[in-house]
């Protein structure tokens, strides 16, 4: 299939220059400065574009205007300002094609993934659009006579929204249409390895605003690598950071904002299992265990990286394993024959190559995969072999995550030990059973089951639905974001205390006579 053609895309979504590096969601403002990051594909190594980086002189143009624009946002009533949230929907659900391709060849995910990512944005649109009628709160009880309780929502102010490469687009939708209806404005930088799919996204999100003549500064954009995220977490006009990449970025974000006592939600590194149980649909998941470990080529926060196996069943299962491991096609992400895309860039192949070699010197061995791929098709340098590596749990390199298509193979007796297994690790992201054992199943879950903010049986640990509040507990950060009750975190609870009696009774029935 040849090459993708990027620049048409972008200028039929009507983008014409991409030193605009910033985007107050009305006007594109051209950054003065002059350091210009060169964007390659992973897909085929070529350059489709160079963009500005945002300068401090554009950086605090967006605080000042997104400062400004809270002021009147907040006030619109919610089911209107869910309005605009419902037509961003119905723009992505028009240009949900040429979204999709750009954030598959910019990223290197599948057609499908990247279509997958759109409709995931427009989803939490639609979730956002019919929470914008319900952001109750609670009435409460009062000790006192004639007296009444209750809880408003009111909004935050500005949303700083980092993201990363693997999700170009839809977590920065996760936070961005929860906050627009919850009375926020947001920022966002998203990552410095996938400007594109952002600019683009801007584009369609400026014409919904222009349409309907909003000002300025309700969604803004911002091109930059991790010095703005820096400046994003400082800067104390920014009430709320949602921060999503790397544990180790989040534990200096989440320090940098501690220390001004701003609030945070955090989206960090995982490090998925899947326990095959001996009474598991054994064909499913084996499905699960291939979808989770090879989709978006080991690069989602909940791929899976750990397949803890019964040992009655393992010898059986990783040489089914191994044999679709064998027919699994990689090349081309935007050719839909092709199951498994590039990795992101060159530096994530050497993090394949010396994870597979740590392993190995830690005695691990090596049973499918561990080959960079070349020749036609693969002159990126991006493509590696999916890989399968029988392993033990407490291997320094098991306990970390790394970002590529690499799944350690561990063997267990008995539930207890899967699931001991399977929490013994510094994050907490996803977690999943295959068990037809309602006995099992149901430990799994319990409070001495998984510690995991996701917890599956019979699907696997990736391919989340938005209307679940979405995060992951210790190491990954213990944020939440999308569905559920996540709202809640956008905004500032306030409670009420009305006395619509004659006299003022204290609480605690405490006199004070005056
Ligand atoms: P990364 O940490 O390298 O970068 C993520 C973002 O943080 C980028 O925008 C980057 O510019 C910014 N950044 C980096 N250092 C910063 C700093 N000191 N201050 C402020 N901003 C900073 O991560 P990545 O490689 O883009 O993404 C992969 C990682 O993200 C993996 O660990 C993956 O598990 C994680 N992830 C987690 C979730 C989740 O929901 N838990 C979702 C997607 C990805």
């Amino acid at each position: 299939m040849a090459n993708f053609q990027i620049q048409s895309t972008l200028t039929k979504l009507g983008i014409k220059a991409l030193n605009e590096s910033v985007c107050t969601g009305n006007q594109w403002i051209t950054a003065i400065g002059s350091e210009i990051k060169e964007i390659k594909s992973p897909v085929d190594g070529q350059p489709i574009a160079s963009v500005t980086f945002a300068t401090v002189t554009e950086y605090e143009r967006v605080v000042k205007v997104a400062q400004s624009s809270f002021e009147y946002w907040r006030n619109v009533p919610a089911p209107k300002r869910g309005e605009i949230v419902r037509q961003i929907g119905n723009k992505l659900r028009a240009h949900k094609d040429d979204l999709g391709r750009i954030v598959s060849y910019e990223m290197g995910k599948s057609l499908q993934e990247g279509w997958g990512e759109i409709q995931e944005m427009i989803d939490i649109c639609d979730f956002a659009v019919g929470l914008s009628r319900q952001l109750y709160g609670l009435t409460i009880a009062s000790e006192r006579p004639s007296h009444s309780m209750q809880e408003q929502w009111h909004p935050l102010g500005i949303v700083g929204i980092i993201s990363s490469f693997n999700f170009p687009v839809a977590v920065w939708s996760w936070n961005a249409m929860i906050a627009a209806v919850c009375g926020d404005v947001c920022i966002w930088k998203p990552s410095e390895k996938t400007p594109l799919s952002a600019i683009a996204v801007h584009q369609i999100i400026k014409s919904v605003l222009v349409e309907n003549k909003l000002p300025e500064g309700i969604f803004n954009l911002i091109i930059g690598d991790f010095r703005i995220g820096e400046k994003m977490a400082k800067d104390h006009r920014i009430q709320l950071i949602s921060a999503t990449g790397s544990t180790r970025m989040g534990k200096r974000v989440g320090q940098v904002v501690g220390a001004r006592l701003g609030r945070c939600i955090l989206e960090l590194g995982g490090n998925n299992a899947l326990i095959v149980s001996e009474d598991a649909n054994l064909d499913n998941a084996l499905k699960a265990c291939v979808f989770g470990a090879v989709g978006t080529a080991g690069q989602r926060c909940t791929s899976i990286r750990r397949i803890i196996i019964q040992d009655s069943i393992y010898d059986k299962f990783i040489s089914k394993l191994i044999n679709v491991y064998r027919q699994l096609k990689i090349g081309n992400p935007l050719d839909q024959k092709n199951h498994i895309g590039p990795l992101i860039d060159t530096q994530a192949v050497k993090n394949y190559l010396n994870a597979i070699s740590d392993a190995e010197n830690e005695g691990a061995r090596v049973l499918y995969g561990a080959k960079v791929l070349n020749g036609e098709g693969y002159e990126s340098g991006t493509y590696v072999l999916p890989t399968l590596i029988e392993a033990k749990n407490h291997f320094q390199i098991v306990q970390e995550e790394t970002f590529a298509p690499i799944a350690y193979l561990l063997k267990y007796s008995r539930l207890e030990e899967a699931i001991a297994m399977q929490n013994d690790v510094k994050q907490g992201l996803s977690s999943a059973i295959f068990t037809n054992n309602m006995h099992e199943a149901h430990i799994f879950l319990s409070t001495s089951g998984s510690d995991c903010g996701i917890a599956n049986v019979n699907i696997g640990t990736s391919g989340a639905e938005i209307g679940g509040a979405f995060g992951g507990e210790k190491e990954t950060g213990g944020g939440r974001e999308s569905g559920s009750d996540s709202w809640k975190a956008y905004m500032r609870r306030q409670t009420n205390t009305i006395n619509y009696g004659k006299d003022m009774p204290l609480a605690q029935g405490i006199k004070f006579d005056i």
